[in-house]
């Protein structure tokens, strides 16, 4: 069988040909320019076996991404933990997320941008009352001091810190685990310290949170499961 790829030639690749397989199960090839299509195969032809058990695992892989269909029965993240939704729809009640005994229930006529709306509400809701609180924490603890705290809607942009020391949080963090959480806080308040990426900064972020490299390799592993 054909293995499907996306081929990338670049004229500043030298040597050797690499592979890359996406969240999404896609697979894209890295080739100097002027590597013969036959060469490209062969390569990836020989990393059948290595390519079959990265996609099986991929596929049973549970938070494997999936799009949301906001069904009952489907799990939704909550500081780390998955709880059961019910979905159903009660004129008569207000409409929207609600949290109770463990489970989430969704109050919405059938509508797949809504449902998504109020989920995103639901999320907001728990980053504003929770993130602020760790900034706080922290902010105290490390002696750093942001000028304001900011709750977004950003997909992979975990956090941020502006020029002037304001920190934004995206509200999808409320799936993931506290320490996880944490992590970003940290690595954002140590931003007003150090502006860039340098291993002095990773330095002082480890300093502060031993577990740093977990949580971010954590947070690189699972951006999937953060989505809604
Ligand atoms: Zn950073």
């Amino acid at each position: 069988m054909n293995i499907n790829y996306s081929l990338k030639r670049s004229k500043k690749r030298k040597k050797t040909i690499s592979l890359q397989v996406g969240s999404n199960s896609d697979i894209t090839v890295y080739a100097p320019y002027y590597t013969p299509v036959s060469e490209i195969n062969r390569f990836v032809e020989e990393k059948r076996n290595w390519l079959d058990r990265i996609l099986l695992n991929q596929a049973l892989r549970p938070n494997h991404h999936k799009e949301k269909t906001y069904e009952t029965g489907e799990e939704f993240y909550y500081l780390g933990l998955p709880y059961t939704l019910e979905t159903g729809f009660d004129p008569l009640e207000n409409t929207g997320v609600f949290f109770r005994f463990d489970r989430f229930i969704l109050n919405c006529p059938d509508n797949g941008e809504m449902k998504k709306y109020y989920f995103a509400s639901w999320y907001q809701k728990k980053a504003r009352e929770h993130i602020p609180i760790r900034v706080e924490h922290f902010s105290r603890e490390l002696n750093l001091q942001p000028r304001g705290v900011r709750i977004t809607s950003a997909r992979s942009r975990w956090g941020s810190c502006s020029e002037d020391n304001s920190l934004a949080f995206s509200f999808r963090l409320m799936m993931a685990q506290p320490q996880v959480i944490d992590y970003v806080v940290v690595h954002e308040l140590m931003h007003i310290r150090e502006k860039n990426h340098s291993s002095k900064f990773w330095r002082l972020v480890i300093g502060a949170m031993p577990d740093s490299m977990v949580h971010r390799r954590w947070l690189r592993e699972h951006q999937d499961m953060l989505k809604l």
